[in-house]
């Protein structure tokens, strides 16, 4: 289950689940303030070589420690989904990437955030060679078409996706 939150973030008093604006919803039990709750909208990288091969990282961090993923994280205030994508290949390979494409948008349920939005875009990254850092352990590319396992439901869709867009050799 995702953390539960208790009180209300804008007067500290308790909230209470009750129904407001057509569902079940947290209220304040003193300023009646709804607490809305939403999917949170994450952005991921899909970086290919020259040999069709894609960019994964194994990740240093729960969820879903030391298993392959996507770069790629939480979109911060201000700051678009592709600039989102940019910046979290940048933190996690040290790689300078440029947006070629969308690839698409998935939502899965996350045990630990309640619901998350994934957006996907396939990115170019300059010859460089990628580097761990940041929630990644170690960084590779693997043949597009033998991946190791990966992680979350909604990296898979979006390289099902980008398998499709892609044409093979
Ligand atoms: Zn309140």
């Amino acid at each position: 289950m995702p953390k539960e939150i208790t009180y209300c973030p804008y007067c500290g008093g308790l909230l209470t689940r009750r129904h407001a604006e057509g569902r079940e919803r947290l209220v304040c039990t003193q300023c009646d303030a709804i607490y809305y709750q939403n999917p949170l909208p994450a952005a991921t990288a899909l970086v290919l070589n020259g040999a069709n091969q894609l960019l994964l990282g194994k990740r240093a961090v729960d969820p879903a420690r030391g298993e392959w993923c996507l770069p790629g994280g939480f979109i911060e205030m201000g700051e678009t989904m592709e600039e989102a994508s940019l910046r979290e290949l940048r933190e996690e390979t040290g790689l300078e990437g440029r947006v070629m494409s969308f690839v698409g948008c998935f939502y899965q349920n996350s045990a630990t955030y309640g619901g998350v939005i994934i957006f996907g875009y396939r990115v170019e990254a300059g010859g460089s060679t990628p580097r761990a850092a940041d929630d990644m352990e170690e960084v590779a590319f693997f043949d597009l078409h033998s991946l190791p396992h990966v992680a979350f439901e909604a990296h898979r869709k979006l390289i099902a996706a980008l398998k499709e867009q892609v044409p093979t050799q």
